[in-house]
């Protein structure tokens, strides 16, 4: 097995990270375009730990970490500052920042207040009123859009929004 990347961290993360007392690794295969959102989540976790953040649960753990990778990757700030000067296409933010198209979808909602669901073929992520639906209701909103919601086909995974 060979590493690429060590940075302080903990905790695992997907299969995509090993866990050490400080540090985290990161498979070489890991795609570029996951690396640095990883490398901050699981820095997250470090920092959660260090300064004895505790949570309800592990998702609420996973969902805080997300989000601080997310600010990190693109701060509220440079968010609306790259929409202002070219646009709110996902697309390009992710290839700046260089992470996911989804990521720049479920960033976009964040920095802009809007309600958003990502539905992929073993995770669902939402943002806005979309929070606390449940995963079954959000697959079926994927599989027939209304007049409620549009639905946005991202690769392999749905990008659900209000109309
Ligand atoms: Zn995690």
């Amino acid at each position: 097995m060979s590493w690429r990347r060590f940075v302080p961290a903990l905790v695992r993360h997907r299969g995509r990270a090993i866990s050490f007392t400080d540090k985290i690794a990161q498979r070489a295969r890991i795609r570029p375009e996951h690396a640095g959102f990883v490398a901050l989540h699981e820095h997250a976790h470090i920092l959660f730990r260090e300064h004895r953040v505790t949570f309800a649960t592990e998702l609420e753990e996973e969902t805080c970490a997300d989000y601080f990778a997310a600010c990190a990757l693109a701060p509220r700030a440079a968010v609306r500052a790259f929409a202002r000067s070219c646009g709110r296409d996902p697309e390009a933010l992710a290839a700046y920042v260089g992470a996911t198209e989804i990521w720049a979808h479920l960033r976009f909602a964040e920095v802009f207040g809007e309600s958003l669901a990502v539905v992929g073929p073993s995770m669902v992520w939402a943002r806005g009123d979309f929070v606390g639906v449940h995963e079954s209701t959000l697959r079926e909103c994927a599989r027939s859009p209304s007049t409620e919601v549009r639905v946005l086909p991202v690769g392999r995974a749905r990008v659900i929004s209000l109309r």
